[in-house]
Order: structure tokens, then C-alpha cells, then sequence
């Protein structure tokens, strides 16, 4: 059995300061997630003691630094159930590794003529690649529409995604919406049509137990900050024959097998992708983070994150003029509500309820063709956690409900 819930607070340091006079509550989690001293310990621990360049040296300290480093390959396979630790590459986090995968595998496999299928729910980072690519190849882009709750339309999937698919790439859990698509009834219609599946994972794998295999995807891309670890590492997961298949992006020291004056043979894979020194402290970070939240057990995270959505959208969905998008049942949700009040501009919201210290993000959250669909410029977003509790909560509906006497209702 994992830690007991009202543990998990007390190992986040930075919860316990007070914003604008009144304790911090942190909603934004969305955005980034705050780190508990476990990872905040492991990274000091490895500068105090092992730092050193990692793959080069044969001294002591070298060969801690990167034995420390390669574990975090295997923590990683194990944590998403890949096959093998040669298929996690270490990359900046989730767009760089979208990014790679269109730059590099759809580059050398996408043709003109070919369809890219996308869904209106993508985050820039899982669709500028892909627009640039296909203005690159001369491929089409096709957006899997939405339900009236704004769910993946699997209908719609099923029209769109043919023969003339060549990739089919979508985000496993909205940023905005608070839905988890179902990744596995996609990648079969994908595989169907001879199409390779690409998941954005960056809201999912912080949440959910995810397992790359089951899921039937062939890339899969998540960020270690949104999970506890620290920001500038990311992971790409992808199977290991299309890696193979992947001709590297960045060009230069560690990445290389032999350098003559006029041609070079690279590294096997995934040390062909990481090219110059990597973020070192960053990935023994990710490995503290994954244990952390194995510990706990990410069923229990998921489930912690149900209760506290199941306690507070019926409160929010009471609030006159406040919108929430998405379904409107809890259960089919994560941690994520996203929400509009009548008259209000997202950020005067957002403002208002950081007097008030409660932290939520106000914007289009990378996310503009979505907020298009949903006619809208903003929305305001706030973002649960494992550390959040039904206090913060409730100091969120209290916020909003001040906020709105105070804008709205003219006490001022
Ligand atoms: N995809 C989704 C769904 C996200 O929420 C984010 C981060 N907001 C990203 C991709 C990009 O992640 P990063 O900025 O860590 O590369």
C-alpha cells in the first residue's frame, strides 16, 4: 500500500508558504508541478556527490554519474511498460520530443499526398510540428472533431483515419478539457490503415498508470516537470524499430560511433539522439520522481485527483454564469477544469483569485484551434494534484464566488 493521502503535503516545501497574505494554493499544476523533497534531495545529493560528465570518463565519479544516469532508462521502461530501455530517449520534454518525431521520423516517411489525422484538442507542441511537416512533405492535415461535452468523437476517428493516413498524433489526456481519450480504440483504427501512433502524454503520465504497449502506441512523449521532477527533461518512448529507422537531429559530441574528416557513423539508439551533455541532474531528478510516485501508487493518484474533481465541479457547476468545458461527469475527467465567468476576462479571474493565493492559469493554454472551437479566446484553468486537498477546494470556490461579488455584483 502506498503513503497515507494526507502525507503527501508535508513532503512539498514550497505548499506551505503564504501568497498575498493567505496560504497557498496551488492550481497550476497543469502548467508545471511542485517538487517534493525527495527529488528536491536526490538532485543536491548527486551535485554534492557524483557529479562528473557522464559516458566519457572512466574516473570514479564519471562512471557513478552515468551508472546513476542509465538507471533512469530502465525506471522509465518500466514505469510506462516498455519493452526495452533502448527505446526511451532522453530529450528537453514533451515538444521537443513531438518535435523530433516530426522532424525526423515523419520527414523521412510522410509523402506528399499522405494525411496527418490530429483532433481539436491538441496542444500547440502536438500540432506545429505537425503543420510544418506537412507544409515540408506536402502532406493534409484532418482534426478529429469533438462530442457535445467535448470528448473525442471515435466516429468521427473512424471516418477520418484511411489508407492515405500515414500518422495518426494525439494527446492521451487534454490540458484543457479534463478528458482521457481512448488511445487504444485509436491506435488499432491507426494500425488498421497501416498508420503510426503518436501519444502526447505530458497530462497523462503524471496521472494515470500508463502502459505504452497496451495502449498501442509507437511514440510517446511526456515532460518530467508535470510529474514532480525537475523542468528541462522529457522523455520520447517509441518502439525500437521506427527508432532505428530515425535519422538523428542534433549533430556533435556523445552521439557519434566514428568521425572522419567526411562521414561519421552514429551511436545505436538512443544515444544517436543525445547529442553534447544532457541534462544529467534533471534525468537522476525524473528517476527520484518516478519512484516518489510509484510509492504511492499512481492508481491511488488518480483516484485521490476523482474524489477531490467529484467534490468540487458540482459545487462550480452551481456558481450562476461560471462555464465549465468538458463533460460534465466527474468521472469521465482528470484533475483539470477549465472555466469561464460570465463578464469576466479569464485573466482579471485569475488575477483576482491570486489575491485571494489561490494559483490558477488564465489563457489559451497552448491550445488556440481548441479555444476557436470552443469560441472562446481564454479560459481559466486550475489544475489538481496529488498534494491538493477538498480545502483548497473549497478556498477556490470561495475565491471565485469573491471574485464575483466583487466584479460582478458590484460590492466594490
Ligand atoms: N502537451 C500537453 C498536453 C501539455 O499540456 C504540454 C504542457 N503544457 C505540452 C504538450 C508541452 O510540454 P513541455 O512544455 O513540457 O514541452
Amino acid at each position: 500500500m502506498g503513503k497515507k493521502m494526507n502525507n503527501w503535503r508535508a513532503d512539498f516545501p514550497i505548499l506551505a508558504q503564504k501568497v498575498n497574505d493567505e496560504p497557498l494554493v496551488y492550481l497550476d499544476n497543469a502548467a508545471t508541478t511542485q517538487k517534493p523533497l525527495a527529488v528536491l534531495q536526490t538532485v543536491r545529493d548527486f551535485y554534492e556527490n557524483d557529479n562528473a560528465n557522464i559516458h566519457r570518463g572512466v574516473h570514479t565519479l564519471a562512471q557513478r554519474a552515468t551508472e546513476r544516469y542509465e538507471q533512469v532508462r530502465q525506471k522509465v521502461t518500466d514505469f510506462i511498460h516498455g519493452n526495452d530501455w533502448h527505446e526511451v530517449v532522453f530529450t528537453k520534454g514533451t515538444t521537443e520530443a513531438l518535435n523530433w518525431v516530426a522532424a525526423s521520423y515523419g520527414a523521412t516517411h510522410v509523402k506528399a499526398g499522405d494525411e496527418i489525422v490530429l483532433s481539436y484538442l491538441e496542444h500547440h507542441s502536438n500540432l506545429v510540428p505537425w503543420q510544418q511537416l506537412a507544409k515540408k512533405v506536402g502532406a493534409k492535415l484532418k482534426y478529429i472533431e469533438l462530442t457535445a461535452d467535448g470528448q473525442l468523437d471515435l466516429q468521427s476517428a473512424a471516418d477520418l483515419i484511411t489508407d492515405r493516413t500515414a500518422i495518426v498524433a494525439l494527446c492521451h489526456a487534454s490540458n484543457v478539457m479534463g478528458v482521457v481519450n481512448p488511445i487504444q480504440a485509436v491506435s488499432q483504427l491507426a494500425h488498421a490503415h497501416g498508420a503510426v501512433m503518436v501519444v502526447d502524454g505530458a497530462q497523462a503520465v503524471p496521472h494515470l498508470p500508463v502502459d505504452v504497449q497496451e495502449l498501442g502506441a509507437d511514440f510517446y512523449a511526456f515532460s518530467g516537470h508535470k510529474m514532480l521532477a525537475p523542468t528541462g527533461v522529457g522523455v520520447l518512448w517509441g518502439k525500437l524499430a521506427l527508432l532505428n529507422e530515425m535519422p538523428p537531429l542534433e549533430f556533435g559530441g556523445e552521439m557519434i560511433a566514428n568521425v572522419g574528416l567526411y562521414e561519421t557513423d552514429f551511436k545505436e539508439v538512443p544515444y544517436k539522439f543525445e547529442g553534447g551533455t544532457q541534462n544529467i541532474a534533471g534525468v537522476i531528478g525524473l528517476g527520484a520522481a518516478i519512484d516518489y510516485l510509484q510509492a504511492i501508487g499512481l492508481e491511488q493518484i488518480t483516484k485521490h485527483e476523482q474524489e477531490l474533481i467529484s467534490y468540487v465541479l458540482p459545487q462550480l457547476q452551481a456558481i450562476d454564469g461560471l462555464e465549465i468545458y468538458g463533460p460534465q461527469d466527474p468521472s469521465l475527467r482528470t484533475g483539470i477544469l477549465s472555466f469561464n465567468l460570465t463578464g469576466l476576462h479569464p485573466h482579471d479571474l485569475a488575477s483576482a483569485l491570486d489575491m485571494d493565493g489561490v494559483a490558477v492559469r488564465a489563457g489559451h493554454h497552448c491550445a488556440q484551434p481548441l479555444m476557436n472551437y470552443l469560441g472562446v479566446s481564454a479560459t481559466a484553468r486550475a489544475s489538481f494534484y496529488l498534494y491538493n486537498t477538498k480545502e483548497d477546494a473549497d478556498l477556490l470556490i470561495k475565491a471565485i464566488l469573491d471574485a464575483k461579488e466583487f466584479f460582478l455584483n458590484g460590492s466594490c
